[in-house]
């Protein structure tokens, strides 16, 4: 059966950890917007000159662009057994269509909603390093590199994301609360989200959103 996963949750709640250790586990695609739009910007690349300016001001990108990309994304050949959302969708129109076209696809996706305190938020977010290289995720204080600026896996230079100083942070919190939060009544009513405390240690969240995934 396709797997369709959707991860769900406030900047930092761990949606991109988790989606990329379910991705080798399962061996389905993991698609993360904000990976694909920050690639594109440091290519410099068409929809980089497009989408530069609402990532460094921590504002979304309109929808009608976002949904040009994803659906191009989904449409490879890798996504046939499935894939896992991270970042998208964002909104209710986003939502909308993605719905219609997986009703096209006669498929229902999984919905996995990853809750976190703004606290705990904050703390994630200011704290986070990712590599240059890689892309792998670290946290100063929860998951730091074995040696100090450079990843364990490939040796690559890690940086912090531009968005992730206080000032667009407080931002995209804003724009979550506004735009986004309004997704989980949407996939609420529709029965296929599943809530998951994710304060917890890595492992545990992880084994939590696997039950969820198998059941
Ligand atoms: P992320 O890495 O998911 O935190 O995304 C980084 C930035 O990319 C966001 O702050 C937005 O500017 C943009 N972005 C990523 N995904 C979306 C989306 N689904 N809709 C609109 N903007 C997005």
């Amino acid at each position: 059966m396709r797997k369709i996963i959707i991860f769900l949750g406030p900047p930092g709640a761990g949606k991109g950890t988790h989606a990329k250790e379910v991705s080798q586990i399962l061996n389905i695609p993991h698609i993360s917007t904000g990976d694909i739009f920050r690639e594109a910007v440091k290519t410099q690349t068409e929809l980089g000159v497009k989408v530069k300016e609402y990532l460094d001001a921590g504002k979304l990108v309109p929808d009608e662009l976002v949904w040009a990309v994803v659906r191009d994304r989904l449409e490879k050949e890798d996504c046939k057994d499935g894939f896992i959302l991270d970042g998208f969708p964002r909104t209710i129109p986003q939502a909308e269509m993605l719905d219609n076209y997986l009703k096209e696809k006669k498929t229902t996706p999984k919905v996995v909603y990853l809750d976190v305190s703004d606290e705990l938020v904050i703390r994630r977010l200011s704290s986070r390093r990712v590599c240059k290289n890689c892309g792998a995720i670290y946290n100063l204080i929860s998951m730091p590199p074995k040696k100090d600026g450079i990843c364990d896996i490939c040796g690559g230079e890690l940086y912090q994301r531009s968005d992730d100083q206080p000032e667009v942070i407080k931002h995209r919190l804003e724009t979550y609360y506004n735009e986004t939060q309004p997704l989980i009544d949407y996939y609420k009513n529709k029965n296929y989200m599943h809530t998951i405390d994710a304060e917890g240690e890595r492992e545990e969240v992880l084994k939590k959103i696997l039950k969820v995934i198998e059941e």
